[in-house]
């Protein structure tokens, strides 16, 4: 019990995990879609915890993770262009593109800036009028929102030189497509806090019914994800797969209307390609009509060569939470957080990094 001692409540975390085992007679797999639970799982040994009985799968709750290669090479096309600023969120200008990263792109003279928020780049663009500005929006249903503040601050201050190049994701439809592709049997899903925050749980309710997956959603701290194991292996023995919340402090059924509405206004459902996935249907989010001329990838028209990934990386795979990161030949020897091979071991919410942290087998 390595890090059990870091638990506010080490007593509690013990008591639930002892819960754990005492309910659990049969072997079960659930998989944390949110990489902010892979590495809280991790730092604190909550694998450790479990029975045997209990297995956890990371999943595709990555933001830069799940970009997809070629979207990585248009945005560092575009990093190229003259006169342009691109402007991203930090770990992404590490991830390694078809031939360069985005921190290659700058290295060679490209104007390429972190922001920790969207309207970061909307500020940007203000004092840039000569320049063309991209934020490359990447991020799931928490991000969306700040995306689409970001576009209602350019339109109405009449920016023309503030773009998006949108590579927003749709949490549940991914789930969906994971559940119906049948490569991994699931008993349960640790569904993502802060996604939940803005969605609500509601967005869920399909999944136990289609699938009878249960689907509770926990916060970070690791007793919000033990108990999240607790009641997911509860639902199991008694045979009542359902949506429970267990990050009750932050999460209502409804979720936030006011992000909900702010995303509904700027953006339309799309097919997005998500990395070791491919192409599913609506579940990506562009610029809707009235905002399409904030969209990078129509206003600039960039195209790149085929893309591919890294020989070797098994990201895809990962993401899928058809492999861990062991299974990959590559993780701790070629690739590593000061050198890395796939996105997954760039990430601060990547499983590979979280392994190589905290250590392969933790
Ligand atoms: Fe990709 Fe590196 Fe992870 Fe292997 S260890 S899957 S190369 S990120």
């Amino acid at each position: 019990m390595r890090f059990v001692d870091e638990f506010h409540d080490p007593a509690l975390a013990r008591s639930i995990a002892n819960g754990i085992a005492s309910v659990s007679t049969r072997p079960v797999q659930f998989m944390e879609f949110c990489g902010g639970h892979t590495h809280a799982i991790l730092r604190h040994g909550i694998r450790d915890l479990l029975p045997p009985t209990v297995t956890l799968r990371s999943g595709p709750g990555c933001p830069v993770c799940v970009t997809s290669q070629p979207d990585v090479d248009v945005a560092v096309a575009m990093a190229s262009l003259p006169d342009t600023i691109v402007a991203t969120y930090g770990d992404l200008v590490r991830v390694p593109g078809t031939t360069e990263s985005l921190e290659h792109a700058r290295a060679r003279g490209g104007d390429v800036r972190v922001v920790y928020s969207a309207t970061d780049a909307v500020a940007i663009a203000r004092q840039n009028p000569d320049k063309t500005v991209v934020l490359v929006g990447i991020g799931f249903e928490t991000t969306a929102p700040t995306v689409a503040a970001a576009v209602l601050e350019a339109a109405q201050a009449g920016l023309a030189n503030f773009l998006v190049l949108p590579l927003l994701k749709v949490t549940p439809v991914i789930m969906t497509a994971l559940l119906q592709s049948g490569e991994l049997k699931l008993d349960g899903i640790i569904c993502p806090g802060h996604v939940s925050v803005i969605t609500g749980t509601d967005v869920f309710e399909p999944i136990p019914r289609q699938f009878g997956v249960g689907c509770v959603v926990a916060g970070f701290e690791p007793l919000d994800i033990l108990r999240s194991v607790r009641l997911l292996v509860d639902q199991i023995e008694q045979g009542h797969p359902s949506v429970q919340n267990a990050y009750e402090r932050a999460v209502t059924r409804d979720g936030n209307a006011v992000a909900r509405k702010l995303i509904s206004q700027v953006f339309t459902a799309c097919d997005a390609e998500w990395r070791g996935i491919g192409t599913v249907p609506s579940s990506g989010l562009t610029l809707g009509n009235e905002y399409s001329r904030f969209d990078a990838a129509a206003r600039l028209g960039i195209s790149v060569p085929p893309a591919h990934e890294a020989e070797g990386c098994r990201c895809g795979d990962i993401l899928r939470g058809a492999a861990m990161p062991a299974d990959c030949k590559l993780f701790g020897s070629a690739c590593t957080p000061a050198h890395p091979v796939g996105p997954c071991m760039v990430s601060g919410e990547g499983a590979c990094a979280a392994h190589f942290a905290y250590g392969a087998d933790a």
